[in-house]
């Protein structure tokens, strides 16, 4: 949930006051300036696939060329990067993406589908009225809670930040694009601070509403900037605002830009501290509830790092998740089993689970590479796939999440598939890769 008001006290802020170079923040923890590798195992990788420099140049977050290219407000659907379209075109024609019709929406009231349109059916299964689409996250694995904060990063973050790390706690921040052009010095302070970043759309619209290619331009520039903004981490996890998305949306976001929705099983409606929608007494009565309730499912509740007063909530609450006895961790590892981006497993860690990165893209000068520059969704020449790596090292592939319930005890098995021996160049690194992925699964 997002308070409207917040929505266009950000929005100006991110037009109006430019990020000037009091505020540039260096990135401190990169990925590797050599290489970096992403899983050929999703069309998305193309679209984020690193140029020559990348990892390496990424301009300081704050400064002017950070921001250049990015929208300032709602994204013109039409001045969309040509890949993107194409790869929606591409995943239209080949039905992956359902013909669900688009939802409208009168402010205060959930959106409402044409007549005749049944939401929590099948075709169109709304996260709005609660239907749980089997590869949504909706509950953290029993005796867990699931840390995150939805609408930063504000001026109210670091003070969350602050308390996290006073408890060595590390959350899940679900951040808005706008937000990020208008408090990068928050958002590389959540970043620094090994906070898991995920997305929450460009300017927090009703997904449901939206047509395709603005759904696209939502997701797409909120991945590309947190992107440009970490180093090269390409988020793996999203939350639609307002809880609203459908199969359409949620195709979108996991086909084009491999985004997993991550939702929630408990609300606070923090987010109407301010307007009075609710009280800290009510919110606290509802988290002694919820915490002194049964542990399974784990709990995942909605929390707002928006005001002082929402923050405050989390703050109260906090000493009944311990004395509760239960585990609270960043609900973006307990839902990716420890990788919280699609390409590296943390904010902190500039590795995968595999301990070295190797992207099939960049090889030196002189080196012959059998990956093309070209935008095709399917590389001309594939990398092994995920299994027949798995199959060499004597691996089982264990899927990610189980139903809509996160499996906490998955073994991590994404280690080997990053072992790539595709070039040249990777497989001089092959050997080195292999030692690594062994020695990192040593007790
Ligand atoms: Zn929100």
């Amino acid at each position: 949930m997002f308070p409207a008001f917040l929505l266009f006290f950000s929005l100006p802020f991110a037009s109006a006051v430019p990020a000037t170079r009091d505020h540039v923040h260096n990135i401190n923890h990169p990925l590797p300036a050599t290489s970096w590798y992403l899983p050929r195992d999703h069309p998305a990788n193309d679209l984020f696939k690193r140029a020559p420099g990348d990892g390496v140049n990424y301009a300081p977050v704050g400064s002017p060329t950070w921001s250049s290219g990015f929208p300032q407000s709602t994204p013109d659907p039409n001045k969309l990067p040509a890949e993107w379209v194409n790869a929606l075109n591409a995943a239209v024609a080949a039905g992956k993406i359902p013909n669900v019709p688009q939802s409208t929406n009168t402010p205060g009231v959930n959106p409402v589908y044409p007549q005749g349109v049944n939401p929590n059916g099948p075709e169109v299964c709304s996260a709005t009225y609660k239907c749980r689409h089997p590869e949504d996250i909706w509950d953290a694995p029993p005796n867990y809670f699931g840390t995150g904060f939805d609408d930063g990063p504000l001026p109210d973050t670091p003070k969350l930040l602050q308390f996290l790390q006073q408890n060595h706690e590390t959350a899940t921040h679900f951040m808005i694009g706008v937000n990020i052009l208008a408090y990068p010095q928050q958002f590389s302070a959540t970043f620094e601070s090994g906070g898991d970043i995920a997305a929450h759309t460009w300017t927090h619209p009703y997904m449901t509403t939206l047509n395709n290619l603005e759904v696209l331009g939502q997701l797409g520039w909120t991945s590309a900037l947190i992107k440009n903004s970490t180093g090269g981490r390409i988020p793996r996890f999203w939350r639609p605002p307002y809880g609203d998305s459908d199969n359409r949306v949620r195709a979108i976001a996991k086909e084009i830009f491999g985004l997993e929705t991550i939702l929630w099983n408990q609300d606070t409606r923090d987010w109407s501290l301010l307007t009075g929608g609710t009280t800290q007494a009510t919110i606290h009565n509802s988290m002694q509830q919820w915490l002194s309730g049964p542990k399974t499912p784990g709990l995942i509740v909605l929390e707002h790092e928006s005001s002082d007063q929402s923050v405050q909530a989390f703050m109260d609450a906090y000493p009944l998740i311990k004395s509760n006895g239960w585990n609270a961790m960043s609900v973006a590892q307990l839902a990716g089993n420890g990788t919280t981006y699609r390409n590296a497993k943390d904010s902190m860690s500039s590795v995968t689970p595999a301990g070295i990165l190797v992207d099939d893209d960049i090889v030196p000068s002189g080196t012959p590479s059998s990956s093309s520059s070209s935008s095709s969704l399917v590389p001309s020449s594939a990398p092994p796939s995920r299994s027949t790596v798995m199959q060499t090292l004597g691996q089982s592939q264990t899927p990610t999440g189980s139903g809509n319930s996160l499996a906490a005890t998955n073994t991590p098995t994404e280690s080997a598939a990053l072992c790539n021996t595709d070039t040249t160049w990777s497989r001089t690194l092959l050997l080195a890769c292999l030692t690594v992925t062994v020695l990192s699964a040593w007790p």
